[in-house]
């Protein structure tokens, strides 16, 4: 039976921190190899992988990203690729004529500020077409061990299930966690929401029965 869940996160009390960082713990013990999805060889990779997976799976990117970057190794060779040639390959990730606008715009600004070279803060990041906070702690955590929480639908969707934050906005959720684990490895804990989003804590019809956090969620619908 689909569940709705939207009444009850408006009502989800917000989480103390010892009980935050419990569900956290428990939720790192279930998945102690949660890692990047996406498949990429360097940075630049990594960015347009990103960027690629707006509205769709990281499976679907993967599986389109061996012949992209086979064929425009680079942000010289995106750059000046065909954009019919980009589409083309990029079709199955969905909303493919604006991903291709944004990765070869991305890619023509990497030319032109950055000497083609992904660089390695946020405040530089975001300065390219098509990239966000989001993106951005993505690259800056997975490549630089740079710790930044990836607000994507995922992290959204469970921090208001488990009382982290009673914000909707990506940025003032990002904040939010940010006070709440201080000094923690922000990019293992977005990943490890992440990956638990995807297995467990779905959109529609969480799994909560076989929740590891179902005695401490406040939104469980296993209790
Ligand atoms: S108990 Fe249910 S709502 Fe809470 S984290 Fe687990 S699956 Fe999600």
């Amino acid at each position: 039976m689909p569940v709705s869940k939207t009444s009850k996160e408006k009502s989800v009390p917000k989480a103390t921190a010892a009980k935050a960082h419990e569900m956290m713990q428990l939720l790192c013990r279930q998945y102690p190899d949660a890692d990047c999805e996406l498949t990429f060889k360097n940075d630049f990779e990594l960015l347009i992988s990103v960027i690629l997976s707006a509205q769709t799976t990281d499976v679907q990117v993967n599986k389109v990203t061996p012949a992209l970057f086979a064929n425009f190794p680079g942000a010289k060779a995106l750059a000046q690729a065909d954009p019919e040639a980009v589409k083309k390959l990029i079709r199955p990730t969905g909303y493919f004529n604006s991903k291709a606008k944004s990765i070869q715009s991305c890619a023509q600004e990497l030319l032109v500020k950055f000497k083609g070279q992904v660089p390695n803060t946020l405040e530089e990041l975001v300065t390219l077409p098509g990239v966000g906070r989001k993106t951005a702690n993505v690259v800056l955590g997975v490549v630089h061990n740079i710790p930044g929480w990836t607000v994507d639908t995922h992290v959204q969707r469970l921090s208001k299930r488990l009382g982290f934050t009673k914000n909707d906005d990506p940025h003032k959720i990002e904040l939010d966690l940010q006070k709440l684990f201080p000094g923690q490895d922000w990019s293992k804990l977005s990943i490890t929401l992440i990956w638990h989003g995807r297995r467990q804590c779905y959109a529609r019809n969480p799994d909560c029965p076989s929740c590891p956090l179902k005695h401490l969620c406040p939104s469980s619908l296993a209790l």
